[in-house]
């Protein structure tokens, strides 16, 4: 329980970050909130020498809109995601799923960037960001690149970024009939299945859906099934139903641990695509 010993340093912006990861020669690692890199390193599966902490950093950390994009910052802390007046109002989803995550320790210190970077497969935010079709925006040492959600997420633990690479923000089109539903582990709050539904809408049938999942697979993804299911469907709770129905269908390998087996992940599968989109619709 007590990890090997490393050195500190304060990143002060992202240049210095991306020179202080690169002096560390392949031995550091950036901490955020450190609430998924700390136990690890306690539990020795993780041993940087060097711990390069990115919290502070101006402007990684913030909520804005411009230009018909909302982008949070990597160092945003889930609390100012899930109480963000902007995201309340223009993406309400996002901020649900934020304030479903662990307690207020965990909501407090824990961040966007490292969720993502991290990539738990129980995690919350990558479903919402699979469902809003966000792009992930990195910085390395050879410059600016952004990548698909829907390509960012790979297996588990494992996702599109370089080991010399930061995660600077998250960007998506603000969509306001979209939900997120969540069945959750008592103790930690992780997700056993969690399902974000985001809709696009007009004359009241469904021209486009979006479905993403957490907690059932090695790493969140879409339920592309699902998503084919409702386009060109009126937005009704039969619709609904029949797309539930497909649910978990597509999927191959179910995870089964202490908390939930397969078959009974996948049955839920079902049940919280239906939560989500039955919520998302309450908002069209
Ligand atoms: C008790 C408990 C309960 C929790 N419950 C939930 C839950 O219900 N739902 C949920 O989704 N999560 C949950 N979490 C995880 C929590 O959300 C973490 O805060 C989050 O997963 C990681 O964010 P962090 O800022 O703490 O990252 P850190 O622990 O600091 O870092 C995690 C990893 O990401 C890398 N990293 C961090 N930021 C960046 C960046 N900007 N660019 C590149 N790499 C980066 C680090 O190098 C490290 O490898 C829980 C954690 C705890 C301890």
């Amino acid at each position: 329980m007590i990890p090997t010993t490393f050195e500190y340093a304060r990143a002060t912006s992202l240049d210095d970050a991306l020179a202080k990861l690169k002096a560390a020669g392949g031995a550091g690692k950036f901490i955020a909130g450190g609430h998924s890199l700390v136990p690890l390193m306690k539990l020795r599966l993780s041993e940087p020498q060097v711990l390069i902490d990115i919290s502070r950093i101006p402007d990684l950390a913030g909520i804005h809109e411009r230009d018909g994009k909302i982008t949070i910052g990597a160092a945003t802390v889930h609390h100012d995601v899930a109480t963000s007046a902007l995201l309340e109002a223009r993406c309400p989803a996002v901020s649900e799923a934020a304030a479903t995550i662990g307690d207020p320790q965990v909501r407090n210190r824990g961040t966007l960037g490292g969720s993502v970077a991290h990539a738990d497969p129980s995690a919350d935010m990558p479903a919402a960001l699979l469902a809003l079709d966000a792009e992930i925006h990195l910085k390395g040492p050879k410059g600016w690149r952004v990548v698909k959600a829907t390509d960012f997420f790979q297996d588990l633990f494992t996702v599109d970024m370089k080991a010399d690479e930061i995660i600077v923000s998250v960007q998506f089109a603000p969509v306001r009939t979209a939900a997120y539903a969540k069945l959750h582990q008592r103790a930690s709050h992780y997700a056993i299945v969690g399902v974000a539904a985001s809709l696009e809408v007009s004359a009241g049938t469904i021209v486009s859906a979006r479905i993403g999942l957490t907690g059932a697979t090695s790493h969140a993804c879409r339920l592309t099934n699902v998503e084919r299911a409702l386009a060109g469907q009126p937005l009704s709770n039969t619709t609904i139903e029949g797309a539930a129905q497909v649910a978990g269908q597509e999927l191959g390998e179910v995870n089964s641990d202490i908390h939930a087996g397969a078959e009974y992940r996948r049955a839920m599968v079902g049940v919280f695509t239906r939560r989500a989109l039955t919520a998302a619709m309450a908002r069209a």
